[in-house]
């Protein structure tokens, strides 16, 4: 079955398309943590049926459960009627956000998602306090805290903050290497704060291969975590916006590059789906669509860059790659990172790279955290029976989970994007 994005949200159609067959229920990240039929795709399906007729009240205990969904997209990758779970739930969390509110600190959270002057501020502020409530792991750019809070554990690793982001690091706005070809980079905004040596990378790959690289200093955020949050008056205004300055300078470049699978899908997939219903901002989202790129399917795809690495040395090091959801099951990448990454190291691949990391959003990080840990646990245990030296995927929030994860587990993988691996490459 194929459904255009605007019949998806006509969803008592949805719900009545499950034939009950199960096949969703085995990869079903929540179902895996918490097996109880209302928390697996069959499961929230008929929930959001119900509520959609009016038979079932959007309480705090179905508030409860259709915030337990991960998003993941596993169950629609296997449903032999491509029903798309996530997608309803990511609508019913805007009914859940209207009548429940969104709490103080993701309000909060999601103000600096609007504004990235005020996102430099908060962020300068918290590298300045980092220090005062938080150990520093520089070497794999985290830090866990010193006092166990209520969402806050000693044994939790969180990302740690940079002195300057990524976009400030850089005075020029475009980057002059030759004027044969432009990209626009997004960076997204995990890369911006915490991991800034992925743009770095990125910038010194796009140098060696001979691109302009255009900044975008004003992209905001993509929206991801409030679309997944149902925070829909932030996404409709981060969308609107990045849509305009898209507009603005998409002829000047081949493409806007973007090494996130999150955001990447964000910009190119769920844009259009969030627009369903307005029509002309749905028309100038699918417009864009053909210029935005993962960063590893854009360099693999249109340049020069695989038959490059081949001239390059074997690292002794070997990598196990994780596919994001966002990349394998929303835009079926999982080809071209392994493809970059496999010229200069040896792949040693995990018992399932397409499981769930259990990153799962921002409640799942906070709320809930403890269904985000359990299933991030068995991953991280995959990855360290590998023996690889480094554990990659082109996700920052997939990063933040797995490092998280790992430190449970005493996992010495070190993480890397592949953009990182393979600027390193280069240098060889
Ligand atoms: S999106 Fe993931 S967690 Fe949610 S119902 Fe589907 S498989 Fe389960
Ligand atoms: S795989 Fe699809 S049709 Fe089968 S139970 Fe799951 S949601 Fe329903």
């Amino acid at each position: 079955m194929s459904l255009r994005p605007q019949d998806i949200f006509n969803y008592s159609d949805i719900t009545d398309e499950c034939i009950k067959c199960g096949k969703c229920i085995p990869v079903c990240t929540i179902h895996n943590v918490n097996a109880d039929e209302v928390t697996s795709p069959r499961g929230f399906l008929d929930l959001l049926g119900a509520y959609h007729k009016g038979d079932l009240e959007l309480d705090k205990n179905a508030k409860n459960i259709f915030e337990s969904c991960f998003l993941c997209t596993a169950c629609v990758e296997v449903c032999p009627k491509s029903l798309p779970t996530d997608m309803v739930i990511e609508q019913v969390r805007a009914d859940i956000g209207k009548k429940f509110g969104i709490a103080w600190y993701k309000k909060l959270f999601f103000l600096l998602l609007r504004h990235r002057w005020l996102n430099d501020v908060a962020f300068k502020l918290g590298w300045v306090f980092q220090t005062c409530g938080f150990k520093i792991q520089s070497d794999i750019d985290s830090m866990n805290s010193r006092f166990n809070l209520p969402m806050l554990k000693v044994d939790r690793l969180l990302p740690s903050l940079k002195k300057v982001s990524f976009l400030n690091q850089h005075k020029k706005e475009l980057i002059d290497n030759g004027g044969k070809r432009r990209v626009a980079i997004f960076i997204g905004c995990l890369g911006n704060y915490n991991y800034v040596n992925v743009g770095n990378s990125l910038l010194e790959i796009l140098e060696y291969l001979g691109i302009d690289a255009f900044l975008a200093k004003d992209q905001k955020c993509c929206s991801a975590p409030a679309y997944f949050t149902g925070d829909f008056d932030t996404v409709d205004y981060n969308a609107k916006f990045n849509i305009e300055y898209f507009e603005s300078f998409s002829k000047d470049v081949e493409a806007i590059i973007v090494p996130e699978a999150t955001c990447s899908a964000m910009l190119k997939i769920d844009y259009e789906h969030y627009f369903h219903n307005q029509s002309e901002w749905r028309d100038r989202a699918i417009a864009l669509k053909s210029k935005i790129f993962m960063a590893t399917e854009w360099l693999e795809k249109h340049t020069e860059l695989n038959s490059i690495l081949a001239t390059k040395k074997k690292d002794v090091r070997n990598v196990t790659y994780h596919d994001p959801c966002h990349a394998r099951k929303m835009q079926g990448l999982y080809k071209e990172p392994r493809e970059l990454i496999s010229k200069n190291y040896d792949i040693v691949e995990m018992s399932d790279p397409n499981t769930c990391c259990g990153f799962g959003g921002v409640t799942m990080q906070s709320e809930k955290y403890e269904f985000a840990k359990a299933a991030g646990l068995p991953k991280a245990a995959m990855i360290k029976d590998t023996n690889a030296h480094f554990v990659s995927s082109e996700c920052s929030a997939c990063r933040m989970q797995i490092n998280a994860s790992m430190n449970y587990v005493d996992a010495p993988q070190i993480f890397k994007n592949p953009i990182e691996l393979i600027a390193e490459a280069l240098k060889s």
